[in-house]
């Protein structure tokens, strides 16, 4: 196996690789190749200033190199500020194994990858991401204890999208407080984007509380069996997002708040567990603040899936991953409470109190 570490990745592009680096103060990029299984990994880790850095691998078919650089820099960067803000001790880090999760795993892969966990020390702490599943995490796991998010039956904490979703529904409830004064979600309209495992553990959560729900998917008998189970109603993906409601949940996937859909938006409020909801945080936040809809800041919403893997460093304790996410509400409540005063985004208040607590930590 070889390692090529970011200072040692001469030749053509190593300058570049530095100054993407420094362009948002990334610690360390690791590449790994293993001749034998076909391996190629990037490992980067953002930030360690609060805690060993934390992050999910994703597997993907990267075209190139520098597309799988981008990445996992700019989800490595992410997980910082999504530890930071929830107030855990744990830094930000992300791996990218480049292949196809369909065609190209093998036990000997991801051994080899776990031996790659293993050489960086603890400062890097896995969990499964895109393209992982629990068995590959298994074989990791024989090369590390530098993983976590682990199956039960494995002693680790399970599926996190629960405790995910216990999240966004926590943040529903603050946003809504903050725009009402009540956090009451009785009879309230909410559209949800996506009738995956987020969504259906949100929708219960919405549906004990009386909330009126709207459910769509790209794929309508998941919809319908989700709508079934909590007395939704389904809509055709095209039309979920600019429905009049209360609540807009994007809970599929990223970018869907761009220069195509801001016009056509009717909610109040935008809560969602998706990652990177906002195309653009700059302008688009500003659009919204613009049109008067409170966005929620993904990475404050959804980070009950991390708070609970977190949990199982040091001893899986499910009550206090419980209390921790339930904690969400008040953070969020925060994050409106200090955007409002600076006249700000609350997702670009929400970075730069992240900025705050790692600048007083380094002192
Ligand atoms: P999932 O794959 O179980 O569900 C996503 C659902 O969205 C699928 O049913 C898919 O068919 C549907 N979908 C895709 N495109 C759509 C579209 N255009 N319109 C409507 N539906 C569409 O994933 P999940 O685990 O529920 O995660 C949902 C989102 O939340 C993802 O963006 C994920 O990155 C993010 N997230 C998840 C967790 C977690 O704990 N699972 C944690 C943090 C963030």
């Amino acid at each position: 196996m070889s390692e090529v570490s970011n200072t040692a990745h001469h030749s053509t592009n190593d300058l570049s690789i530095l100054q993407a680096m420094a362009a948002h103060g990334h610690e360390n990029v690791q590449f790994f190749h293993d001749e034998e299984t076909g391996l190629k990994a990037i490992i980067a880790v953002h930030d360690t200033t609060l805690g060993p850095s934390l992050g999910g691998t994703r597997m993907w078919p990267y075209a190139t190199e520098a597309e799988a650089l981008h990445d996992v820099l700019r989800l490595s960067r992410g997980m910082t500020y999504k530890a930071a803000i929830s107030g855990l001790a744990q830094g930000g880090g992300k791996a990218v194994i480049i292949g196809n999760s369909r065609t190209d795993k093998s036990e000997a892969l991801f051994r080899a990858f776990g031996r790659c966990v293993n050489r960086m020390g603890g400062s890097y702490i896995t969990a499964e991401d895109v393209g992982m599943d629990e068995e590959n995490m298994a074989w990791v796991r024989q090369e590390t204890s530098y993983v976590t998010g682990l199956p039960q039956a494995m002693g680790g904490s399970g599926d996190p999208s629960p405790y995910t979703a216990l999240g966004v529904y926590m943040s529903m409830k603050a946003s809504m407080k903050y725009r009402t004064g009540s956090d009451s979600l009785e009879g309230k309209k909410i559209a949800i984007q996506g009738a995956g495992h987020v969504a259906s553990y949100l929708a219960k959560h919405l549906q004990k509380e009386g909330a009126k729900l709207f459910i769509s998917d790209i794929y309508d008998e998941k919809a319908q069996k989700l709508a079934g189970d909590v007395g939704a109603q389904v809509v055709q993906p095209e039309k979920i997002l600019s429905l009049a409601v209360d609540i807009l949940s994007p809970c599929a996937l990223g970018g869907v708040i761009n220069d195509e859909t801001l016009p056509d938006l009717a909610c109040e409020l935008i809560v969602g567990g998706a990652n990177n909801i906002l195309w653009d945080e700059v302008s688009h936040g500003q659009a919204l603040k613009d049109k008067d809809i409170l966005f929620a800041p993904d990475y404050v919403v959804n980070a009950g899936g991390i708070i609970n893997i977190s949990n199982e460093i040091g001893g899986y304790n499910p009550e206090k991953a419980t209390e921790q996410t339930k904690a969400i509400y008040y953070t969020l409540l925060e994050v409106f409470e200090y955007a409002s005063k600076k006249n700000m985004t609350p997702n670009l208040a929400s970075n730069e109190l992240v900025e705050q607590r790692l600048k007083a930590a380094k002192k």
